[in-house]
């Protein structure tokens, strides 16, 4: 793999809403009808109780600094659920990257089909 180039996500059946979202330029999320709690990554029974009722909602996009080794970060969405992703707009830097810090989604387009949930760090 070329240096600074990302793994290419394999969209399947079960994962198809999230990364059309990402394309539409949302961060979806799904949520269980029967203990309403909210899970990453996609799956179509709740992790929590196995209900198959689950539903799909467009999140706020922003979540804060969990833990990170340089180059992969791990987000703490406001809804709960953590997403392996990169942080970008910021440096690559102990410095730079605090945990807990407060980030916010940054689409950035890969090819037709995928386009990825990165962070920056939020503005405001
Ligand atoms: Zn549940």
């Amino acid at each position: 793999m070329p240096e600074g180039q990302r793994p290419r996500p394999q969209p399947t059946p079960e994962t198809m809403h999230f990364w059309e979202g990402t394309k539409a330029g949302e961060l979806r999320l799904q949520r269980c009808n029967s203990c309403r709690k909210v899970y990453f990554p996609p799956r179509p029974f709740c992790p929590h109780c196995a209900s198959r009722e689950v539903s799909v909602f467009r999140a706020s996009g922003k979540g804060r600094l969990y833990s990170y080794v340089i180059a992969i970060a791990v987000v703490e969405l406001d809804e709960g659920p953590r997403l392996m992703t990169n942080i970008v707009e910021c440096p690559q830097t102990p410095e730079a990257l605090i945990l807990d810090m407060p980030l916010e989604v940054a689409f950035e387009k890969m090819d037709d089909e995928i386009t990825l949930p990165l962070f920056r760090p939020a503005k405001g």
